[in-house]
C-alpha cells in the first residue's frame, strides 16, 4: 500500500489559546467538560460519516463499559495492560459497605474496600461486536458489516487536549474472507482522504503500529509495521512536527476469529477488521485548522458539515 501525503499549508494554532471555547478542565489530566460549540461539531462529524454508512451495515451503540471476561479473553492484557480501567465497587454486606464509608469519614483510605466488578471501561468500540456476531452462527459468503460507537477509556493521561484519558470512537467493522477485509481496508483508507479534504483539513497517511506492553511489545509493533496491519491517518492539531492520529484502518487477521470461533460458511476461520474515527481528534482538527469561529470557516467545509 501507498502511504499518502498531502502537505499541510501552514501550522495549526495553538491549542491552548481555543482550549477555553472547547474544553474545559475538570482537574485530572486527559478529562474534559465539552462546550456546545466543541459538541454542535462532534454531531456534525458522527452525521458526516454516518452518510458514508455501507449498505447492509448493522447500527449497534454500546455502553463505555463491556464485559471483563470478553475483554480479557480478546488478549487485552496481554497487549495493553497499562491502558485498561477495571470498574471496582464496594461489594459485601451492608455493615461491610459502612465500615468503608466510615472509613472515608474518619479521613482513612476507604478503597481497600473496593473489589473488581464484572464490568471494564471499554478501550476501543469494537471488542464487543466480535462475540456478539460470533453468538449468531456462521459468518455468511457475503460477509458482515456493523457500525459501532462508544465512549472509550485509556489510562495515558497526558497535558495534551489530544490525548484524552476518555473519548469517543466510532468504528466501521469487517467481518469475513482475507480479501474482504483487504478490500474494505483499502476502499476506507481512500474514503477517509476524501473526508480530510472535504473538511479542508491537511493529513497523511501512514504505517502505524500499537504501543503493546513491555519488552516483548517492541517485536510486536515491529511485525505490526512490517505486515502493514496499521495504517493511520495523521493531522496536524498539536503541531505539524507531530501530526495526531485521528482515524486507524486495522487488519485483525485472523486474531478474533480465532478468538470467538467464527467461522466462515465456507469454511475456515473469519478474519476481521476496523476503521476507527477518533471523534474528539477529528473535531479538534477542524478547531486547530480553522479556528473557534465557526462563521470564520471555509463556506465548503461548513456545507460538508452541514453547519
Ligand atoms: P495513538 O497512536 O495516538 O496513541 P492509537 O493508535 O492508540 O493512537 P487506536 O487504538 O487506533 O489509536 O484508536 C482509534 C482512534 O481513537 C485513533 O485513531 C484516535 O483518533 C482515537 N484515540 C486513540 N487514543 C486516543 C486518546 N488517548 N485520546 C483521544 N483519541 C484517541
Ligand atoms: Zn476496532
Ligand atoms: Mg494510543
Amino acid at each position: 500500500m501507498n502511504v499518502a501525503f498531502q502537505e499541510s499549508k501552514g501550522s495549526p494554532r495553538a491549542l491552548d489559546a481555543i482550549a477555553e471555547a472547547l474544553l474545559l478542565p475538570s482537574g485530572i489530566d486527559g478529562i474534559y467538560a465539552r462546550t456546545a460549540a466543541f459538541e454542535d461539531v462532534v454531531n456534525a462529524l458522527i452525521a458526516l460519516i454516518s452518510r458514508d454508512r455501507e449498505p447492509g451495515a448493522e447500527v449497534l451503540r454500546f455502553p463505555p463499559v463491556m464485559s471483563r471476561r470478553q475483554l480479557e479473553k480478546s488478549g487485552y492484557l496481554k497487549s495493553f495492560p497499562h491502558f485498561l480501567g477495571c470498574v471496582c465497587c464496594l461489594n459485601g454486606d451492608e455493615a461491610q459497605i459502612r465500615g468503608a464509608v466510615d472509613r472515608f469519614e474518619a479521613g482513612e483510605d476507604w478503597t481497600p474496600g473496593l473489589s473488581a466488578a464484572d464490568l471494564v471501561l471499554s478501550p476501543a468500540a469494537c471488542y464487543p461486536v466480535y462475540p456478539l456476531a460470533a453468538s449468531r452462527g456462521d459468518v455468511p459468503p457475503e460477509g458482515l458489516q456493523f457500525d459501532v460507537a462508544s465512549d472509550c477509556f485509556r489510562r495515558e493521561p497526558s497535558k495534551h487536549l489530544d490525548r484524552l484519558q476518555s473519548f469517543r470512537m466510532r468504528e466501521y467493522v469487517r467481518i469475513g474472507t482475507p480479501a474482504q477485509i483487504d478490500d474494505f481496508r483499502r476502499r476506507w483508507i481512500t474514503r477517509a482522504q476524501e473526508i480530510a479534504a472535504q473538511l479542508g483539513l491537511a493529513w497523511r497517511v501512514d504505517h502505524a503500529s500499537d504501543p503493546f506492553f513491555g519488552r516483548g511489545g517492541k517485536l510486536m509493533q515491529v511485525s505490526q509495521v512490517e505486515e502493514a496491519l496499521k495504517f493511520e491517518l495523521l493531522i496536524p492539531v498539536r503541531s505539524a512536527e507531530e501530526p495526531t492520529a485521528c482515524m486507524s484502518f486495522n487488519n485483525h487477521r485472523d486474531h478474533f476469529g480465532i478468538t470467538w470461533n467464527l467461522r466462515l460458511a465456507s469454511g475456515g476461520v473469519a478474519h476481521t477488521g476496523c476503521v476507527a474515527f477518533g471523534i474528539d481528534r477529528l473535531a479538534l482538527a477542524l478547531f486547530a485548522t480553522h479556528g473557534i469561529e465557526l462563521p470564520h470557516w471555509p463556506t465548503a467545509v461548513r456545507k460538508a458539515l452541514g453547519i
